[in-house]
């Protein structure tokens, strides 16, 4: 290859396939929309699984780093009901395989692994189109532009670069999240830092629910969720943060005032994540030059693989690359062959979880899913 590798988002997957190639001996150029690594808060805790956001590590040479930045006691798991009652609390006993860490600490390690000059940041992609012949130009906002010999989207939910591989768009799922942060919440949230215990917190219910998880430095980190349309959202004013929060806790009356805190009394403007999908069978025909990595590829409900499938599609086209370095065709098709079955398993596995924590059997459903596990 001539050029570097064109890559589009410095998420976990770019920054992997990053990695990776410079591991391999391989350059490639990042361009990222943020105007620098500290431009946006990163969110809270990732758990990396053993069966692919571990070894994607391991490929980027980065594994004893990630270790240090383990959060002990994190993968601790508890139910309860919504009088706040404890239906099942399953300890940290570090055999879970799922250990935790913070996103941004993540991002960071994978950031500060790349030669500098490889991310460019402040570079958001308004338009990619084809030149024929495996080319590919990039036109930036800022109308400057780049011609590449491989293009890969890791630009997210709404990419960009994904138009010239797919016609599909991401759908409304029909449920979303609003998100809430405490903070010193042993001190001033007592009751509701006792009720999340050391890791994760699930108050479900049909349709609902509240999930939480304790991060370093006493921070809870809460997700409240709701089969609501689109349009019920777009209804409620999230900058106004006293109405907000007293319309979403209108969902959830007569549950316990401890659980309920981690809507009413949050610090922070509660944030809407509403979640979109693509199709599980999400795929495309080959296109000469082009490819996708992560939530581009493969946007799915939020079951906790989302990040750990974006490493791993990142580390298995670094090494697809490397290995096929003088027949990049082959190495994009083998890619994806595993790419889309991969994707397709974990879309239906996010789907099945959903159901898990929010169908008609819950929470019944959910204390199944972990007796099943800890059996298994
Ligand atoms: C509410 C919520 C909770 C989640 N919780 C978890 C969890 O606990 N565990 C888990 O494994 N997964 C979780 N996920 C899923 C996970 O966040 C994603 O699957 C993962 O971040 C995908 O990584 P990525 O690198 O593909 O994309 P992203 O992380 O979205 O990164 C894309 C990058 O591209 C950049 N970009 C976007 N557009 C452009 C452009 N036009 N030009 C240039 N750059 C651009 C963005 O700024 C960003 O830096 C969650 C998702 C949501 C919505």
């Amino acid at each position: 290859m001539k050029k570097p590798v064109t890559i589009i988002g410095a998420g976990l997957g770019g920054l992997t396939l990053a990695r990776v190639l410079h591991v391999h001996g391989i350059a490639s150029t990042v361009y990222e929309a943020d105007a620098s690594a500290d431009a946006r808060a990163q969110g809270g805790m990732l758990d990396i699984h053993e069966e692919n956001g571990q070894l994607a590590l391991k490929d980027a040479g980065l594994f004893d780093e990630f270790s240090k930045l383990v959060y002990p006691g994190g993968q601790q798991s508890r139910v309860l009901d919504r009088h706040g009652n404890v239906l099942f609390d399953h300890p940290d006993d570090g055999t879970g395989g799922r250990p935790e860490v913070q996103r941004g600490e993540l991002r960071r390690i994978l950031i500060e692994s790349l030669p500098s000059g490889t991310i460019r940041w402040g570079h958001k992609v308004k338009a990619v189109s084809s030149l024929g012949g495996g080319k590919h130009q990039v036109d930036f906002a800022d109308d400057s532009k780049e011609t590449t010999d491989l293009l890969v989207g890791a630009d997210g939910a709404w990419s960009k670069v994904r138009p010239l591989l797919s016609g599909m768009k991401p759908v409304y799922s029909g449920i979303s999240f609003v998100e809430t942060y405490f903070h010193h919440a042993d001190t001033y949230h007592g009751q509701t830092a006792k009720a999340v215990g050391g890791g994760s917190l699930f108050a479900v219910a049909p349709g609902k629910g509240i999930q939480a998880h304790r991060e370093p430095q006493g921070v809870l980190h809460a997700y409240i969720a709701l089969k609501r349309p689109e349009a019920w959202f777009e209804g409620i004013d999230f900058s106004d943060r006293e109405s907000a929060c007293a319309t979403i806790a209108g969902e959830f009356k007569g549950w316990a005032p401890e659980l309920t805190a981690l809507i009413t009394n949050c610090e922070t403007a509660p944030m809407l994540r509403m979640l979109h999908t693509l199709p599980v069978e999400h795929r495309w025909n080959r296109v000469p030059g082009a490819t996708l990595v992560g939530d581009a590829a493969h946007l799915m409900i939020p079951s906790g693989e989302g990040a750990n499938l974006a490493l791993y599609d990142g580390a298995e086209l670094g090494k697809a690359i490397a290995a096929n370095i003088e027949d990049i065709e082959t190495a994009l098709g083998r890619y994806e062959l595993e790419l889309f079955a991969r994707s397709a398993a974990a879309a239906v596995g996010a789907n099945e979880i959903m159901e898990v924590l929010f169908g008609d059997n819950a929470p019944q459903s959910l204390l199944d899913f972990f007796a099943a596990s800890i059996s298994a």
